[in-house]
């Protein structure tokens, strides 16, 4: 049987993916993209229920495609994230095939391109883009024992709280997820803990602009490379309940107890840093940090926005921070469930190249990886802070796009004895 041969093969059908088939119609380069599921279906079953987008509807879509049933500022649940993003692969007529599972690509032997081994047969292509996304693997942080007697699941596979066994929960990690998570079970009548670690916590709108706003004006989506020192710091925003700034101190005033960093356990008692005033206290700066940069563009600009000086008000520390637990009882306390989240890893099993370092990490610029013909995209930080955002993998699938066109018009050169014949 002969085997299928294309210019390009994507491999992932979640925005990634289809951002950059956008592009490569564009230039007219022939490709196919293969998701092993459904079209976004990291948004239809990787998230819990009620999970809307954590920006607003003009800003989280793709340049070519407005939500025309969402608020424009509002924040579109994540079904229709999924949705949107089906519309949009049937916009461009992308080439997608679902239920189709990459397993393995290998560079060719002795002529170029790759073999890419599926769950439906073989195909063969002169380049491959990984777009399998910014978080493949759930990572659960080796603390707690199996035989803990607690419930243990990831925030990837959170739905709702009525799927948690009755009891108190310990959430772990206080990034977008664990926040949102954390409010939900508490707001379901649940006694909740929430483990804080580092953090940013951006205002979600000030003087009448959203922080999308203010990030991109300000120029941070486009930060080429973390903040020294906040490499691993997470973001915890939040587009639930029409979108409000995370705030700790209101999380406690619900309910919640606060503690610090989960980073041990023995004999059925979790213990937790003892820094959680000064973490939340980091947290506090960087939201400040947000606004003193708002108002000296507004200022240089002379725009004119309604003045907040209400937004800087920070109430005082709730007992729980300034007498925190250092460490909790499971079963004293009524623990069921500890909920991690703890993020994701990356998984590039079935990727067999040369486009990795000693750690398994992909080795690229913008994307570029160091083996010639291979592409990732859509992972944090590929270009930019806005890399791993919906609105931010558009513009690097775009330059990924010129990239390639730039490649094949290399290959497509025959030396100057075949431009001689042409001209003769
Ligand atoms: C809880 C949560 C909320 C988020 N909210 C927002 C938000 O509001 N706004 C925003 O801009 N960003 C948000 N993000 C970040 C980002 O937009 C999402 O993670 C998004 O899903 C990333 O899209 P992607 O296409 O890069 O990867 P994914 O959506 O993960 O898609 C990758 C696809 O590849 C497929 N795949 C993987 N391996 C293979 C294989 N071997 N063969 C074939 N197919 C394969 C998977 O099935 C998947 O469909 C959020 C992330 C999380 C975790």
């Amino acid at each position: 049987m002969a085997i299928e041969k294309t210019d390009t093969l994507i491999v992932g059908g979640g925005q990634a993916g289809l951002a950059m088939s956008e592009h490569l119609g564009r230039a007219g380069v022939p490709h196919i993209v293969l998701e092993r599921d459904r079209i976004a279906e990291r948004w239809r079953t990787w998230r819990w229920d009620s999970l809307v987008a954590n920006g607003p509807a003009w800003h989280d879509r793709f340049p070519t495609l407005e939500f025309d049933d969402v608020d424009p500022d509002g924040f579109a649940p994540k079904e229709r994230v999924a949705s949107y993003f089906e519309e949009y692969a049937k916009l461009i007529e992308a080439p997608i095939r679902c239920g189709v599972e990459v397993r393995r690509v290998t560079r060719n032997a002795g002529r170029p391109g790759f073999t890419i081994e599926t769950s439906a047969g073989v195909i063969e292509a002169e380049r491959v883009v990984a777009a399998t996304g910014p978080f493949q693997k759930p990572v659960i942080p080796a603390i707690l024992p199996e035989d803990a007697g607690v419930t243990q699941l990831h925030s990837a596979s959170y739905r709702n709280p009525g799927q948690l066994p009755e009891g108190a929960v310990l959430v772990v990690g206080a990034g977008s997820s664990g926040v949102q998570i954390a409010d939900e079970l508490a707001r379901a009548g649940r006694k909740v803990y929430l483990s804080v670690g580092p953090h940013d916590r951006p205002p979600r709108a000030y003087r009448g602009r959203d922080y999308c706003w203010w990030l991109g004006v300000l120029g941070l989506w486009d930060l080429a490379t973390p903040p020294a020192g906040a490499e691993h710091v997470t973001i915890s925003v939040s587009g639930a309940h029409g979108g409000h700034t995370v705030d700790f101190r209101a999380l406690a005033a619900q309910g919640i107890t606060l503690v610090g960093r989960t980073d041990g356990y023995e004999a059925g008692k979790v213990s937790f840093a003892q820094n959680l005033a000064e973490t939340i206290a980091r947290g506090d700066r960087n939201y400040l940090s947000v606004l003193d940069a708002a108002d000296e563009y507004a200022a240089r600009n002379g725009l004119d926005l309604p003045e907040e000086p209400q937004a800087r008000m920070i109430g005082p520390d709730p007992d729980c921070m300034t007498r925190p637990l250092a460490g909790l009882d499971l079963k004293e306390a009524g623990v069921s469930t500890v909920l991690w989240a703890t993020g994701f890893a990356l998984d590039y099993g079935w990727l067999q190249v040369n486009a990795f370092d000693a750690n398994g990490q992909p080795e690229h610029q913008r994307g570029v990886s160091k083996e010639p013909g291979v592409y990732f995209l859509g992972l944090p930080w590929l270009s930019r802070r806005g890399s791993s955002f919906i609105w931010g993998v558009w513009h690097d699938a775009r330059f990924i796009a010129d990239q390639i066109g730039i490649q094949r018009n290399y290959m497509a050169y025959e030396g100057p004895e075949a431009q001689a014949v042409k001209s003769a």
